[in-house]
């Protein structure tokens, strides 16, 4: 049997300001009955009206579960009426309460333009609908945690709900060690969790959001644990370029024990098209997907 795409429409009851640049958005409404999220760092793409629409214009999802035709239909929405579509991460699922939270980073830095998500996030109110795409087992990559002797985490604020998830969810004593960049001491989270987890909080102190070189600094100074790793890294594209870089050819870590996705692209929003240097990444996604040789 072809089952159907996970896409819903999800209604906003509650908007908390978690941290000065974090509004953590809770979503409930009946698509979420039979809503499942039972892993971490779960990822899916949410849809935002145009101005003047109530809730964002979709394509119906259709019983062919065929997500490519589904994506070509919202491709083919006159591009006044169609939604603009963004990548974010389920904070917390509540399934008793059919809720879940969305942290959004309000990420806009001075002379910068608000991106619609972020503008989105910053007015949100009660009763506001969004429509949301997976999570898809289809795009899913599962994180291992706790199969190596230890696990990097680095990523600056828009990877600071996934890190969240990750670090709740490692089995006990499963060790962990997050570098995580922020503008300053007042965007720090506290993590509930059973593993042994050391938090390095980066600030960067006045300067804006994907100025290079603060992880990647953090990150090369490091002792290490000792043993296996695996790194999971995400944030701005091109600071996680380099410090993968730096894993793989100063660290001699295995390309495959290294999972990283940019999470956005310094100027540029998520509707430009991809650059060289995206593309690049996507095929060594992919080469890191294939067995070695
Ligand atoms: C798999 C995945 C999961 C993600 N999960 C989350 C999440 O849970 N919470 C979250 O907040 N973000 C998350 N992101 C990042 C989020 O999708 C991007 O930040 C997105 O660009 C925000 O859309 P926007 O409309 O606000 O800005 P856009 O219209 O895309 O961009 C407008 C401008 O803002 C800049 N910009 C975009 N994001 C940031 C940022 N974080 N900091 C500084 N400048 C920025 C761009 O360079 C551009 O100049 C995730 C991304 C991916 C791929």
């Amino acid at each position: 049997m072809q089952q159907s795409l996970p896409v819903r429409f999800i209604q906003v009851t509650e908007v908390q300001r978690i941290t000065p640049r974090m509004a953590r958005v809770t979503f409930g409404g009946d698509d979420l009955a039979d809503f499942v999220c039972d892993a971490p760092d779960q990822q899916v793409k949410l849809y935002f009206p145009r101005p003047g629409q109530s809730a964002p214009r979709l394509p119906e999802p259709g019983g062919d579960g065929d997500v490519m035709r589904w994506y070509q239909a919202y491709q083919a929405i006159p591009e006044d009426e169609r939604p603009w579509m963004r990548s974010y991460t389920i904070r917390a699922h509540h399934p008793r309460r059919r809720a879940l939270d969305i942290d959004f980073v309000l990420h806009t830095d001075e002379g910068e333009e608000e991106g619609p998500a972020t503008r989105w996030a910053r007015a949100a109110e009660p009763g506001a609908t969004l429509g949301m795409f997976g999570p898809s087992a289809a795009f899913a990559r599962p994180v291992p945690l706790g199969s190596a002797d230890w696990t990097l985490l680095a990523g600056d604020e828009s990877a600071l709900p996934a890190i969240g998830t990750l670090i709740e969810a490692l089995p006990e004593g499963a060790r962990a060690v997050a570098y995580i960049e922020v503008a300053d001491a007042a965007e720090e989270q506290r993590f509930t969790t059973a593993g042994e987890v050391e938090v390095h909080w980066l600030h960067r102190g006045g300067r804006p959001a994907g100025a290079r070189g603060l992880l990647l600094d953090a990150v090369r100074s490091a002792d290490f644990p000792p043993g296996s790793v695996f790194a999971w890294l995400a944030g701005e594209a091109g600071a996680l370029r380099s410090l993968r870089r730096h894993l793989l050819a100063e660290r001699g870590i295995d390309r495959r024990s290294v999972d990283f996705t940019g999470y956005w692209r310094l100027k540029l929003t998520q509707d430009d098209a991809p650059t060289e240097e995206d593309l690049a990444e996507a095929r060594e996604r992919l080469a890191d997907a294939q067995p070695n040789d």
